[in-house]
């Protein structure tokens, strides 16, 4: 019993940090660093545990890095010295955005859309979907990751590669939930949220008006370009992460993918006009939620599946705890 005029001990427990895990699923070696770098050295700096899956290895990249002199399209030795060339650039850049789990699967690149590479019978785009997946089922139970993060439907702008990863992520994230999938990979693991990559059509289309402006190449005098048909509309946009404090340490991951970057090409000042554009803005990533397929908990359900009458409300994520909540 507590003496009368003294007060009793209150004790108030110590904050605890509560951490999560994130999985970003790529196509490409340099992929991590253009699409995701800002979120994961975000991630990794905020005290997450952060998973990257690269599944191909990149050997039909466009070699920029001229003194490496291959040519992966016309010889297959070239083909497989990039891929090595590639394997290093990704283990270095992962390292700088510290990323604390690297699987890369290995995969043969399939080229760009419509090259005969994409037929080729170990070209990622040809694997089997299950095959694939299972893998990823067994990183997805043994990370346990809150989030996954990874391409839309048509790989953000049509690559057989990125699609081909959505392909078997979407397919993974079911699996992974389901206790008679996979028995052998361990308990069931439901992920909370997915998210997909997505470039907001305005920035892109400003970034573009910025390089014409600039005496930059680019599609906008072509007139077959549609504009509508460029980023993802604005009005799908529903997550906003701010990376400017990491911007710095996302473009020097991207850099040590030297063998495809040549400074001033159309990439280079897409990208980083880009990243400019929207960084005036504090926001250089976005992100979409869907549903996790057969997700099973009613609640997470009702929060990842708004009613379609409700557009979604665009949502300024400070860290990565406020992606998972
Ligand atoms: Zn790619």
């Amino acid at each position: 019993m507590t003496p009368v005029g003294r007060q009793a001990l209150v004790t108030t427990p110590a904050p605890v940090k509560r951490t999560f895990t994130l999985l970003a699923v790529h196509a490409h070696p340099d992929d991590e660093s253009s699409g995701t770098g800002g979120l994961l050295r975000l991630a990794a700096e905020q005290g997450h545990t952060t998973v990257l899956v690269t599944c191909t290895n990149g050997d039909l990249g466009d070699v920029k890095d001229r003194r490496l002199r291959l040519q992966p399209r016309e010889h297959p030795a070239d083909r497989q010295c990039l891929a090595a060339v590639r394997h290093a650039e990704l283990q270095k850049a992962a390292a700088i955005l510290g990323v604390t789990h690297l699987y890369p699967l290995g995969y043969r690149d399939s080229g760009m859309q419509g090259w005969e590479t994409n037929r080729e019978p170990h070209a990622f785009a040809q694997a089997q979907v299950e095959d694939v997946a299972g893998q990823l089922v067994q990183i997805m139970r043994q990370h346990r990751p809150d989030v996954v993060v990874t391409y839309d439907e048509n790989g953000g702008y049509g690559h057989p590669d990125h699609i081909m990863t959505h392909r078997v992520t979407m397919a993974a994230l079911e699996a992974a939930a389901d206790a008679t999938r996979f028995p052998e990979s361990g308990a069931p693991w439901q992920v909370r949220k997915v998210y997909y990559t997505a470039w907001a059509r305005s920035d892109a289309l400003r970034a573009l008006k910025m390089m014409h402006l600039l005496r930059r190449k680019t599609c906008l005098r072509n007139p077959d370009f549609d504009p509508q048909s460029i980023g993802c509309p604005d009005e799908l946009i529903t997550t906003r992460v701010p990376v400017r404090p990491v911007l710095r340490t996302k473009w020097q991951a991207l850099f040590t993918h030297r063998s495809q970057m040549h400074q001033f090409d159309f990439f280079w000042w897409f990208v980083r006009l880009r990243t400019m554009v929207v960084s005036v803005r504090i926001v250089s990533l976005r992100v979409q939620p869907v549903t996790p397929p057969r997700a099973r908990i009613g609640r997470l359900c009702r929060t990842l599946n708004p009613p379609p009458s409700c557009p979604p409300a665009q949502k300024r994520c400070l860290s990565v705890t406020n992606m998972v909540c």
